[in-house]
C-alpha cells in the first residue's frame, strides 16, 4: 500500500469581518505522506469545532497564531495511524492531535497522543475528557478556587465547557445556576444537576439572575461576556471571583461594545476578576485526566455531543456554534 494519501482540507479563504460566511472557507486537495523518520500519517475520523477558531480567523495578535489565508486551518482531531515511521505509534493506533480540518494529517509522532477508546468513546477526548473539560476543571479549581456551599453562576451552561462546569461544581458541593439560549437547553442544564437554570432570551439577564440567586453569587464562570458579565457583576457578593473563560457573544462583533458599566463594583466588593488560557496549564493535565476519567467512565459526568457528518459541513458547524440557540454540548464533525 502506498504511504501517500490524497487529502481534502479546509483552508481559510479570507478573513471575515463580523459573522463568517461560506466565502471565508475554501476546500482543496493535497497529497499527504509518506512519513519521514519519527513521523506518522493519521486518517482523521472526528474533528473538533471550537469557538476559539473564530479568533484565529482574524489577523489580530492573540495568545495563539492566526490561521494563514490560503492555508489549511487546524484544531483538535482524533484519528487512526495509517502509515508510520515511529515505533511508538504503529499503524492502527488511535491518536489525539492538533491537525484537524483535513482528512489526513502528517505529524511528528511526539505531537500525537495515544488514546484508549476501549472504555470511553473516542469523542470524549475532544469533550469532557479533552480541552473543554480541562478548561472547566482548571477554571473552577485553579482560577475560581471554588468551595463547597458557594453559589456559582455559569453562562453558556449547555455548551462543552459550561455543561462540565455545571456537573463538576455540583459534585464539589456548590449551588449551581446556569443560563442557556433555549428551553431545551435549560432542561438539559437542569438534568445535569443545576439547582436553577434560565433561558437568557426570557428577559434581562440581570432580572433572571436576581430571581435565581436572590442572595448573590460567589463565583461567575463566564463563557459569554456582554450582558451576562454585566448582570453577574451586579449580583456578586463581597470577595466573589469572576472567571473570564470566554466572551462568545462578541466573537463575531465587527466593533467591540463598551465594557461592563458596573466594573467599578469590583472595588467595594473586593472582586477577583481573572482571565485564563487553558494552554498555560499543561502541567495539570495528568491530574485532570486521573480525576475525570473515572467520572466519565462511570457516567457520573455526562457529556452530550452534536456530531455532524462530512468535512464539507465543518465551516457551517463553526458558524453555528457562534450563534445562540444552536447545538447542544460539544460540536464535532465526523469524516
Ligand atoms: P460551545 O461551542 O460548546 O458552546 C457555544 C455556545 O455559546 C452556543 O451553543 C451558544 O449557546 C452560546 N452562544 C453563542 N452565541 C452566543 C451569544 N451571542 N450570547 C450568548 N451565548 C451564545 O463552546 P465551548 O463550551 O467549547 O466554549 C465556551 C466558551 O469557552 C467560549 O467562549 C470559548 O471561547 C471559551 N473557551 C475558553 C478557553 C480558554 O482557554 N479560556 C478554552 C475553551 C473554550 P446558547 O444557545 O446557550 O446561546
Amino acid at each position: 500500500m502506498s504511504d501517500v494519501f490524497e487529502s481534502r482540507e479546509v483552508r481559510l479563504a479570507s478573513r471575515p469581518s463580523g459573522e463568517p460566511s461560506d466565502a471565508n472557507f475554501a476546500f482543496a486537495s493535497t497529497k499527504i505522506g509518506p512519513p519521514g523518520a519519527g513521523q506518522v500519517v493519521v486518517r482523521n475520523e472526528l474533528i473538533s469545532v471550537d469557538p476559539y477558531m473564530r479568533g484565529r480567523m482574524n489577523a489580530a495578535r492573540s495568545y495563539a497564531k492566526p490561521y494563514d489565508v490560503g492555508k489549511a486551518m487546524w484544531g483538535g482531531a482524533i484519528g487512526t495511524v495509517v502509515a508510520s515511521e515511529s515505533a511508538n505509534l504503529p499503524v492502527g493506533t488511535k491518536v489525539l492531535h492538533g491537525l484537524g480540518w483535513r482528512e489526513y494529517a502528517l505529524l511528528d509522532a511526539q505531537d500525537a497522543r495515544r488514546i484508549d477508546t476501549s472504555k470511553v468513546p473516542a469523542e470524549m477526548y475532544l469533550g469532557a475528557l479533552g480541552m473543554p473539560g480541562f478548561t472547566a476543571w482548571i477554571g473552577l479549581r485553579v482560577i475560581a478556587e471554588v468551595k463547597p456551599g458557594e453559589t456559582l453562576f455559569v453562562s453558556g451552561a449547555a455548551g462543552a465547557v459550561g455543561s462540565t462546569v455545571v456537573q463538576l461544581a455540583k459534585m464539589w458541593g456548590l449551588r449551581v445556576i446556569g443560563s442557556a439560549g433555549s428551553s431545551e437547553k435549560v432542561r438539559f442544564v437542569r438534568e445535569l444537576g443545576a439547582d436553577d437554570a434560565f433561558n437568557y432570551h426570557d428577559g434581562p439577564v440581570k432580572d433572571l439572575l436576581a430571581k435565581a440567586a436572590p442572595d448573590g453569587i460567589d463565583v461567575f464562570y463566564d463563557n459569554v461576556g456582554g450582558e451576562h458579565l454585566d448582570a453577574a457583576l451586579g449580583a456578586t457578593k463581597d470577595y466573589a471571583r469572576i472567571v473570564l473563560c470566554g466572551a462568545i457573544s462578541v466573537y463575531n462583533a465587527a466593533s467591540l461594545p463598551s465594557g461592563p458599566g458596573n466594573i467599578r463594583l469590583a472595588i467595594p466588593r473586593r472582586l477577583r476578576i481573572q482571565g485564563f488560557i487553558i494552554f498555560d496549564h499543561a502541567e495539570r493535565e495528568a491530574e485532570f485526566i486521573a480525576d475525570m476519567l473515572p467520572l466519565v467512565r462511570s457516567g457520573k459526568v455526562k457529556a452530550r455531543t452534536t456530531i455532524i457528518e462530512g468535512l464539507e459541513s465543518a465551516p457551517r458547524a463553526l458558524m453555528d456554534i457562534l450563534q445562540s440557540d444552536s447545538h447542544l454540548g460539544k460540536m464535532l464533525v465526523r469524516l
